[in-house]
C-alpha cells in the first residue's frame, strides 16, 4: 500500500509530488507511514506571495477581526480532532493522555489568543506607552505604535510538538497579521502537515497567510528577506547554525530560539519525608519524566533534594516509576509509549551512559519489560532515575540533556548551594521550587529569575490547584536565557510584539489625536 506523500503548500498552491527523501515511519513497529520529497522548489516565489497576498490580507484585517480567524481555525481543528489523535498515536507513539498535551495544548492556546485578541476590537493600531511632549508647548509630541512587521514569520519546529509548537507560534502571528511558513521536524511532520492542510482547505486563511514545508530545511533561510522573521525550535547546536547564517546576520533578520534546556526541580530543607510538600515534589517529577516519555524541552532534568532527604526521595519515586507500564500504546494497559524515533532511542541511551559515568543509577529502566512491543524495534526507553549524593562531584549533568524519561537527583547542602546548581544549567527554561515556607519561596524565586524563564513554586495551598512544573501556559512567557536560546514566546499579548516593529512617531500633536482614534494599547 502506497504510504500519503506530504505536500508542501507554498504560493497559495499545493506543490506537485517529488521524488522520496524522508519516510516516516510508526516508532513503535517501524512501519512506514508517510513520506516527503526533499529540498523544497519555488522557495523565493512561495515566500514573495506570503509577503504581498498574505501580509496585504490579513493586515486589512482589524485585531478583532483576525481574533475571530483565529476562532474559525480552531473549529477546524476541533472538527479534526480525532484524525489527529490516530496520527499522533501511529508517527509520535504516543498514548492518548500524552498525544493530548500536543493536541489539546495547541486549542487551548489558541482559543487563549481569539479571546486575547477580541478584547483589541476594532483597532488596527497599536500603540507602546503614552505619547510624551518633545516641545515644551507640547504641540510636537512622540508616541511609541507597534506595526506588524512587513515580512513573513518562518517557524522551523522540534520533533516533540508537531501541533501545539505550531499554532503556539502561529496564534499571535496571525493575529498580529504576518503571514506564517512552517517547517516541521522531517520525523512527526505528518500531524503539522495535516493540520495545515485542514485549515487550507477549510479556507478560513486568506490565501498566503499559512504555508508548509516538509521533509527538508535547504534553502528556506537563504529565501529570508528584511522585515521577516524568524522563530527557531530545536537543538542548542542547529540553533548555533541558524544564528550565524549569512541571510539572517545580513538581513537583521529577527530570530527567536528555544533550544535545550537542564531544568531542575528544587526540594525546599523544610519539604522533609512525609509532608504535602514532599509527596507533591515526588509526584511532580515522576510526571515529568513519564510525560511524553520525557520528551518536553521543559522536563525536569535536574531533581535538586537536600542530602538527607536523597535517599528517601529516590525511594519514593523509584516506587512510583516501577509502576509505569512501557510500550505500545495501542495496549490498554500501557502508561508510557515510545520515543520518536530509533535515532533518539540511540541518543537516549548514549546520554544515559554519558551520565552514568558520574552517577549512579537509582532505578534502572533498562530493566523493565515492553508491553506489546519488540525491543528490537520500538523506541520504548522505561523511565530511569540516576543520582549523585553529593552534587559536586558531578558535572555532565549540568551540560547534557538527555531528551527522554530521564532525570538525575542531586544532593545538596544548603538553599545557597541549591541555587548555584540550579544555575548551572547556564540558562534554564524554568525551575520548579517546592516548600511550605513562603518567605523561602519568595527568596528563592526571585534568586532564580536570572537564570529561569519561569520559575514555577508550590506549596501546601496550591498542591493541586497549580498548573505543573512543564506545562507552558499561554499567560507566561516561554523560553528562557543562556543555553536555553535566549527566546521569548507567549506570555499573554506580549507574544505580539515578536511580530511587531516599535517606532517612534515624532507627530503634531493633532495628528497623533487622529492616530489614538482608531488605536488600542497593548496591555500585557
Ligand atoms: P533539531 O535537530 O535541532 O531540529 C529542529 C528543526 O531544525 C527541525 O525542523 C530540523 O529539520 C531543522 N533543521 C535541522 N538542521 C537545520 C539547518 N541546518 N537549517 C535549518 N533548519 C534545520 O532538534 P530536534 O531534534 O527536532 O528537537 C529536539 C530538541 O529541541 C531538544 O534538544 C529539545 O530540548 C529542543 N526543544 C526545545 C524547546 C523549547 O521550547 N526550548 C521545545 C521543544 C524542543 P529536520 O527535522 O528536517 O532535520
Amino acid at each position: 500500500m502506497t504510504t500519503p506523500y506530504l505536500h508542501n503548500h507554498l504560493g497559495g498552491r499545493w506543490q506537485p509530488e517529488t521524488a522520496t527523501a524522508h519516510t516516516l515511519t510508526d516508532p513503535v513497529t517501524g512501519m512506514a507511514l508517510a513520506r516527503t520529497g526533499g529540498a523544497a522548489s519555488e522557495l523565493a516565489a512561495g515566500f514573495g506571495f506570503a509577503r504581498s497576498h498574505g501580509r496585504d490580507a490579513l493586515q486589512a484585517m482589524s485585531y478583532g477581526e483576525r481574533a475571530a480567524m483565529l476562532t474559525r481555525v480552531l473549529e477546524v481543528l476541533k472538527a479534526k480532532r480525532d484524525d489527529y489523535y490516530a496520527i499522533a498515536l501511529a508517527n509520535s507513539g504516543t498514548t492518548q493522555a500524552d498525544s493530548a498535551v500536543d493536541i489539546e495544548g495547541a486549542s487551548f492556546t489558541l482559543a487563549y489568543y481569539a479571546k486575547q485578541g477580541a478584547a483589541l476590537g476594532v483597532a488596527r493600531t497599536l500603540l507602546d506607552g503614552a505619547a510624551v511632549k518633545l516641545s515644551k508647548d507640547g504641540m510636537f509630541q512622540s508616541q511609541h505604535v507597534l506595526a506588524p512587521v512587513r515580512g513573513l514569520a518562518l517557524f522551523i519546529n522540534a520533533f516533540n510538538f508537531p501541533a501545539w509548537g505550531l499554532w503556539e507560534k502561529a496564534a499571535p502571528a496571525l493575529l498580529s497579521g504576518v503571514p506564517v511558513v512552517v517547517k516541521p521536524a522531517t520525523v512527526t511532520a505528518w500531524l503539522t502537515q495535516r493540520m495545515v492542510a485542514d485549515v487550507i482547505d477549510a479556507g478560513v486563511l486568506p490565501a498566503g497567510a499559512l504555508s508548509v514545508v516538509c521533509g527538508s530545511s535547504a534553502g528556506l533561510l537563504d529565501a529570508l528577506q528584511p522585515f521577516d522573521v524568524l522563530s527557531f525550535t530545536g537543538s542548542a547546536d542547529t540553533a548555533a547554525l541558524i544564528r550565524s547564517h549569512a541571510a539572517v546576520a545580513r538581513h537583521g533578520v529577527r530570530a527567536n530560539i528555544e533550544a535545550d534546556s537542564l531544568n531542575a526541580a528544587i526540594l525546599a530543607p523544610d519539604a522533609t519525608p512525609g509532608t504535602a510538600v514532599f509527596d507533591a515534589y515526588v509526584g511532580e517529577l515522576v510526571r515529568e519524566m513519564s510525560t511524553k516519555s520525557g520528551q518536553r524541552c521543559t522536563c525536569i532534568r535536574r531533581a535538586l533534594v537536600p542530602a538527607g532527604s536523597f535517599g528517601a526521595v529516590a525511594e519514593a519515586v523509584s516506587a512510583k516509576l516501577a509502576q509505569i507500564s512501557v510500550g505500545n500504546p495501542r495496549h490498554a494497559d500501557v502508561r508510557m509509549g515510545s520515543l520518536v524515533s530509533r535515532e533518539q532511542f540511540e541518543s537516549v541511551q548514549a546520554g544515559i551512559a554519558a551520565l552514568r559515568n558520574e552517577a549512579q543509577v537509582l532505578f534502572d529502566g533498562a530493566a523493565v519489560a515492553l508491553v506489546d512491543a519488540d525491543p528490537r524495534v520500538a523506541a520504548c526507553v522505561a523511565p530511569t532515575l540516576l543520582g549523585v549524593r553529593d552534587a559536586d562531584a558531578a558535572s555532565r549533568v549540568h551540560d547534557h540533556e538527555v531528551f527522554g524519561p530521564v532525570s538525575t537527583l542531586l544532593g545538596y547542602r544548603d538553599s545557597a548551594h541549591a541555587i548555584a546548581l540550579a544555575h548551572r544549567g547556564q540558562g534554564s527554561l524554568v525551575t520548579s521550587i517546592f516548600s511550605a515556607d513562603t518567605d523561602w519561596i519568595a527568596n528563592t524565586a526571585l534568586a532564580l529569575a536570572g537564570s529561569n524563564g519561569r520559575v514555577h513554586a508550590v506549596s501546601p495551598e496550591v498542591a493541586t490547584s497549580h498548573t505543573g512544573h512543564g506545562n507552558v501556559m499561554p499567560q507566561s512567557i516561554h523560553g528562557g536565557p543562556g543555553r536555553a536560546g535566549g527566546g521569548e514566546e507567549l506570555g499573554g499579548l506580549r507574544a505580539l510584539r515578536f511580530y511587531h516593529r516599535r517606532s517612534a512617531l515624532q507627530l503634531p500633536q493633532a495628528a497623533l489625536q487622529v492616530l489614538a482614534a482608531g488605536a488600542a494599547s497593548l496591555a500585557d
